[in-house]
């Protein structure tokens, strides 16, 4: 049992679940990481919508525009047709007309919606105007200097953007020359606010801008802007810019603008763009006429942080779904190693139980045979234990038959010589003692004949009486000096047994008193024999009794106290199964008052007949 391995108490605990966590943690790390390295293209993704989102207010406000411009285009050919102004410049002067003219275009502004319409001597002064009224009145001011005046002298339709220089105000001028007969007389200016725009796009998060030819941003929600330029400007274009008062000088000064025009993942038209710290996403559309370009600049920084909180969402998900299945796999590898566990160790007891199982069969099979050479051994002891009695009896009557064969010749001899003398009184006394003898060998042998016959294994009634006196006979010898106290009962006792298998019993009982009492003076023997239910013979001696381990062990086979060759130690062993097989017990104990006790208990039989008893 001690060789065999210990239960496992102690597992190596949760091996699997860490490498599990740790493969997930190491996942999730590389999700973020991957998140993070592609957290720019998120941005550009965002970036794109927001442009996307944006395009249509572009497409919005640049139709707006180039509709008012197109609408407004045809207005001063219309308006120079009229007659009175032929009169009006054929007599600038006079004080009917100019008034009638001041009024009448101050009409058809208000109903046109335009911001003011003028009209220009050949000199380029002004005659007439729809703001006559006004504080910044045009009447009498010279446009001369402006493109669209020469112009519309020359080729017939002018058209100019700047910034009003009576007026202060950014517009559109339309120029068309009138006309009398073949001549040119003058020419009829018609001009668009375009302040007004802007208000419109300031609504939108976004900004847009309006720049000219010349990169000067024109028009944008951003007032601060006005008349920024994108791009560096040439000599030349400063010097018209000054001769046309286009714009204030003094005010164009760059932006600081910068596109980053190469980024193809932007999507198409999109570019990116930086004023200051300030980052766009920009789009252009153009006004082919004014040769304007109107751009949207959308602000990054939502777009931005909307890619940012996907990311971070994007993250925190990959973390989240990291953390369970980590969870997850930990919960099954503890399960699965502790199923593990508890198969082998189910396995193990079954093992266990399936060895000790065997073991068990084993014993068993080892006892059941142990049992049947104990069997065999205790019938052969039975016979040789007997055998064993026959010759220590052998040796016994030997001495028995040579004493009185002695006595017999010396009486023998006595009795011829007294016949030899005539005297035969002497003579038959000594032939009548011959006879007792030879009686008495007789007894011994035929006592010896029953002892040495196979008994048989037949139980049946036996008188104890007989058995007792058999005995007695048969140890005469021994018992020789020794005080037999032996009150046998009047009436016969029977008792279920065999009979010669009990003398050999009592034989044995004696036997043993004897040599207990070897070397007593004065040995004494009682027996009792007593009837009833259960009848007994006790043999009592006076010797120094049963020891501690003799009383243990007296009716082991081969246990013994004497000498080699006085003893085998089988004849008590013997005597309990002869007692046992006729379904009695004997039992030994040490009398109160000295000396050992052993008595014979057996069954009560009926009383029959003797002979059948006998075997
Ligand atoms: P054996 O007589 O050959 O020794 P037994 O089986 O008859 O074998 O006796 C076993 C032992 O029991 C004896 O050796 C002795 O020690 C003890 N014994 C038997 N009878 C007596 C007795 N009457 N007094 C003391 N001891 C006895």
């Amino acid at each position: 049992m001690s060789d065999r391995p210990a239960l496992p108490l102690s597992r190596p605990r949760a091996t699997r679940p860490r490498r599990a966590i740790w493969v997930v943690v190491i996942l999730a790390v590389l999700a973020l990481a991957l998140i993070l390295a592609s957290l720019p293209r998120i941005e550009r993704l965002y970036l794109r919508q927001a442009g996307a989102e944006d395009a249509a207010t572009l497409r919005l406000a640049t139709q707006v525009l180039r509709g008012a411009l197109e609408r407004t285009q045809a207005l001063p050919a219309l308006i120079a047709d009229r007659a009175i102004l032929q009169q009006l410049l054929a007599e600038p002067d006079n004080d009917g007309i100019v008034p009638f003219t001041n009024e009448l275009l101050r009409q058809s502004a208000l109903s046109l919606d335009v911001s003011d319409i003028y009209v220009l001597d050949t000199e380029g002064r002004t005659i007439a105007a729809s703001n006559y009224r006004t504080e910044h009145s045009f009447v009498g001011e010279s446009f001369a200097y402006r493109p669209y005046f020469t112009d519309a002298m020359g080729a017939g339709l002018g058209r100019f953007h700047a910034l009003g220089t009576t007026s202060g105000q950014r517009g559109y001028f339309f120029a068309s020359p009138v006309i009398d007969d073949t001549r040119i007389v003058g020419v009829v200016v018609v001009k668009l606010r375009l302040d007004a725009f802007e208000e419109t796009w300031a609504a939108s998060d976004a900004t847009i801008m309006v720049t000219d030819i010349n990169n000067v941003i024109f028009l944008s929600d951003r007032t601060d802007w006005h008349f920024r330029t994108t791009a560096p400007m040439g000599p030349r274009v400063l010097a018209n810019i000054t001769a046309t008062r286009q714009y204030p000088v003094s005010m164009l000064s760059p932006l600081g603008l910068e596109v980053e025009r190469l980024d193809p993942d932007l999507g198409f038209g999109l570019e990116l763009a930086h004023v200051g710290d300030e980052s766009f996403v920009s789009q252009t559309a153009l006004i082919a006429a004014p040769g304007w370009r109107v751009t949207i600049l959308t602000p990054t920084g939502p777009a931005i942080q909307r890619a940012w909180t996907a990311g971070l969402l994007l993250a925190l998900m990959v973390v989240m779904v990291g953390l369970v299945a980590a969870t997850m796999l930990g919960r099954r590898a503890r399960l699965i190693e502790r199923l593990a566990a508890e198969q082998s160790l189910a396995s193990l007891l079954e093992a266990r139980v399936a060895e000790r199982t065997g073991e068990l069969k084993a014993e068993v099979e080892e006892r059941r045979a142990t049992e049947a050479r104990l069997r065999k051994t205790q019938a052969e002891l039975v016979q040789a234990g007997k055998l064993a009695a026959l010759g220590q009896m052998s040796a016994a009557l030997s001495h028995e038959f040579n004493q009185p064969l002695a006595a017999v010749k010396s009486y023998a001899e006595n009795a011829r010589t007294f016949l030899d003398r005539g005297r035969s009184d002497e003579a038959r006394s000594n032939i009548e003692r011959i006879s007792g003898l030879a009686d008495r060998m007789a007894s011994i042998s035929k006592h010896l004949r029953n002892f040495a016959r196979r008994p048989g294994d037949k139980t049946g009634p036996v008188p104890l009486k007989p058995v007792i006196d058999d005995a007695l006979e048969l140890m005469a010898a021994r018992l020789r000096g020794v005080d037999v106290v032996y009150p046998p009962p009047e009436a016969e006792v029977w008792a279920r047994g065999g009979r010669v298998r009990l003398q050999q019993v009592v034989v044995n009982l004696l036997g043993n008193a004897l040599d207990a009492m070897e070397r007593l003076e004065h040995p004494r023997i009682e027996i009792t024999l007593s009837g009833g239910e259960t009848p007994q013979i006790a043999v009592r001696d006076i010797g120094p009794g049963l020891s501690e381990e003799a009383l243990a062990q007296a009716f082991d086979p081969f246990f013994t106290t004497k000498e080699p060759g006085q003893g085998l130690g089988l004849g008590l062993s013997i005597s309990y199964n002869i007692v046992g097989d006729f379904g009695g017990r004997l039992s030994a104990e040490n009398h109160p008052e000295g000396g050992a006790l052993f008595c014979v208990t057996l069954e009560a039989a009926a009383s029959g007949t003797p002979e059948l008893a006998a075997e």
